[in-house]
């Protein structure tokens, strides 16, 4: 019998196939962001497609004025084809409800589209892409900034920063800044929330869900300017 899982995973390896066949792929064509959406399932532009289970697109309102981009989906992610639904989802969206954005009005996104891994025994440990694949992710992550055109992209972490502006940016020097683009969105700079749950000492994970939760009243005040 299959378990709940490998069902999950062999439908959507169906669809992932099935959009190969079509000839999907590279999105070039894409007219609107659903368009993309689907051109992504058949993504082949780096090697991380192999062992995850599908493409995790971006998702949220289509004219957000606000994106938010982590790193890669994760496990949970992975399964279940969202971003973002996953543990550090879920403390993301209740400090967002805390920082007064509304979780409908923006759109979240990764850096990088497919899950990447290591197996240990059963599990699936998290591996952080590297520069080559964030590279060839940006190709979707460009053309989903924009479709969407929002007025501010916040990056989560090192990875979505790279991403973003195509070279390394030390996340601790640059946290809380905006940097204001003339050719695209300002780009704002903070943590993954992932970094928080990371944080054994009770004491000092508190003091950075503050912190984080500051970061996310400022980009509300940008947005309301
Ligand atoms: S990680 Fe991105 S570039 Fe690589 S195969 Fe997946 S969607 Fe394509």
């Amino acid at each position: 019998m299959p378990t709940h899982e490998t069902t999950h995973h062999a439908a959507a390896r169906a669809r992932s196939q099935a959009s190969e066949k079509s000839g999907t792929g590279d999105g070039e064509d894409a007219a609107t962001l659903e368009e993309l959406r689907e051109a992504a399932r058949g993504c082949r532009r780096c090697p991380l497609w192999r062992d995850a289970t599908q493409t995790v697109f971006g998702e949220g309102a289509a004219d957000a004025r606000v994106v938010f981009v982590g790193e890669q989906p994760g496990d949970r992610e992975d399964i279940a084809g969202r971003p973002f639904v996953g543990p550090a989802g879920e403390m993301f969206d209740a400090i967002l409800a805390e920082a007064g954005i509304d979780r409908s009005e923006t759109y979240v996104t990764n850096a990088v589209k497919h899950f990447k891994f290591e197996p240990r025994g059963k599990r699936r440990i998290h591996s952080k892409p590297n520069v080559g694949e964030i590279q060839a992710c940006r190709w979707w992550l460009d053309r989903e900034l924009g479709f969407v055109a929002p007025k501010i992209v916040v990056a989560l972490g090192a990875t979505a920063a790279r991403a973003l502006l195509g070279k390394a940016v030390p996340i601790t020097k640059m946290r809380g800044q905006t940097v204001a683009r003339e050719d695209g969105p300002d780009i704002f700079f903070t943590v993954h929330p992932s970094y928080l749950l990371r944080i054994r000492d009770a004491a000092a994970r508190s003091a950075e869900r503050e912190k984080f939760l500051t970061d996310l009243v400022s980009i509300r005040r940008h947005l309301d300017r």
